[in-house]
């Protein structure tokens, strides 16, 4: 990679990881999700960068995938609650990823919280170009057992590319042996281990909100005028890249039935909310890395 995209991820991940400690310092009890995530979202704004996915916030056993509606005014966070903020920024498309899990006002997860982070420090320090991803599966499940955890065997991190959230490699969380990948100098990963102490499984909920264009064959056919005016919007303003349902509204004036009409004609994606399958508690904690060849740059 040149000097010049290697400086815009630098420059993503910086805003990305203010971005998200200022976002984890807003979750308190009685703070609401939709304040928090338009907060987050405004800073990276601020500083120059445009938003890669609407800020998730996943409270207890929901792993990943939600974001509130734009009226969902009402959900608040709770004492107890165990709350996973991830974030994403990009400068001309060059992504940074990174989350992190806070308790609000109690202390019970403290250990699952550390699982987590550990196993991702523990993977930070073992990659490098050219190790097979399994390897560091495996660094990321035995850390997470250390804890009496159980890492998420259905949820990876991976690889990015230019206005691509999840391109190419998947970096598994277990010791996958049938991942055989490896990564090449200067590839960017983002890398997020879960800890639980549920089934260590995610299964598919109700809708996150979140919502990306996709370019098919079909979405070219939509004869419904309204709809493919809208679909031609959708993808200017995001590009490929996660939309929340809350941008929207300045697009269309009932965008339920708008992006339900864009999900049945095939150009847009709905994403699930991922929950463990026996709602056990989770924990994640994610890092976007720079491979070299000796070992990996943070960047966020
Ligand atoms: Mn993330
Ligand atoms: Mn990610």
């Amino acid at each position: 990679m040149n000097e010049a995209i290697y400086e815009k991820y630098k420059r993503a991940g910086s805003i990305a990881s203010s971005a998200r400690e200022h976002g984890a310092n807003l979750i308190k009890e009685g703070a609401s999700y939709l304040d928090v995530v338009t907060t987050v979202e405004s800073e990276i704004k601020e500083q120059g960068a445009g938003i890669a996915f609407p800020a998730n916030i996943s409270v207890n056993e929901l792993a990943a995938h939600f974001s509130p509606r734009h009226d969902d005014t009402a959900l608040v966070f709770r004492k107890g609650d165990v709350v996973k903020i991830d974030v994403g920024a990009h400068v001309d498309g060059y992504i940074a990823d990174t989350a992190k899990t806070v308790e609000v006002g109690t202390h019970t997860y403290d250990k699952m919280i550390r699982a987590s982070r550990e196993a991702l420090n523990n993977a930070i320090a073992h990659i490098k170009a050219d190790i097979p991803l399994c390897e560091i599966g495996k660094i990321i499940e035995d850390t997470i057992a250390s804890f009496g955890y159980k890492s998420i065997d259905n949820l990876t991190g991976h690889s990015l590319q230019c206005y691509t959230l999840h391109s190419g490699l998947s970096i598994p969380n277990v010791a996958d042996m049938l991942n055989r990948s490896k990564p090449n100098l200067e590839d960017v990963l983002a890398i997020e281990p879960f800890a639980t102490d549920g089934a260590g499984h995610v299964i598919s909920g109700q809708s996150s909100n979140i919502y990306r264009y996709q370019s098919s064959v079909r979405a070219r056919f939509i004869r419904d005028t309204k709809a493919r005016s809208l679909a031609t919007k959708i993808h200017k303003r995001f590009n490929e890249l996660p939309f929340a349902e809350r941008w929207c509204a300045d697009i269309s004036s009932h965008p339920d039935s708008s992006l339900k009409r864009l999900i049945f004609a095939g150009c847009i994606k709905q994403y699930p909310q991922l929950i463990d399958a026996n709602h056990g508690i989770v924990t994640q904690a994610e890092h976007t890395v720079i491979i070299h060849e000796n070992d990996c740059e943070v960047t966020t």
